[in-house]
């Protein structure tokens, strides 16, 4: 699957995202133990601007298992707040529906 293709689907299989116009949600696996976890980034509050133009988040994933690694994900939002890059390490980024199939195990 595409980057474009994985975006496109994030958006639009994401429950979370229904009734929450400013929460834009981060679903990723950690490398170590597999297991999905999800974060919650506010759009009024999380984005910084970037010199550049447009924004970034920062945001470290700790999962609820006793494994504590400490995924870093960097997410690079344009001037209408859309994601235009996103990248993790130590954890790798999933949509919404592979986070539902996992977490639901
Ligand atoms: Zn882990």
């Amino acid at each position: 699957m595409g980057f474009l293709d994985s975006l496109k689907s994030l958006f639009r299989a994401n429950p979370d995202n229904q009734y929450d116009k400013y929460g834009h949600w981060i679903y990723a696996r950690c490398h170590r133990c597999g297991e999905a976890i999800k974060t919650r980034l506010d759009l009024r509050n999380d984005l910084h601007p970037r010199d550049e133009g447009g924004y970034i988040v920062r945001k470290t994933l700790v999962g609820n298992q006793l494994c504590f690694e400490r995924i870093k994900v960097t997410l690079t939002f344009d001037e209408q707040r859309r994601v235009v890059e996103q990248e993790a390490v130590r954890g790798k980024l999933i949509t919404a529906e592979e986070f539902e199939t996992t977490s639901s195990q």
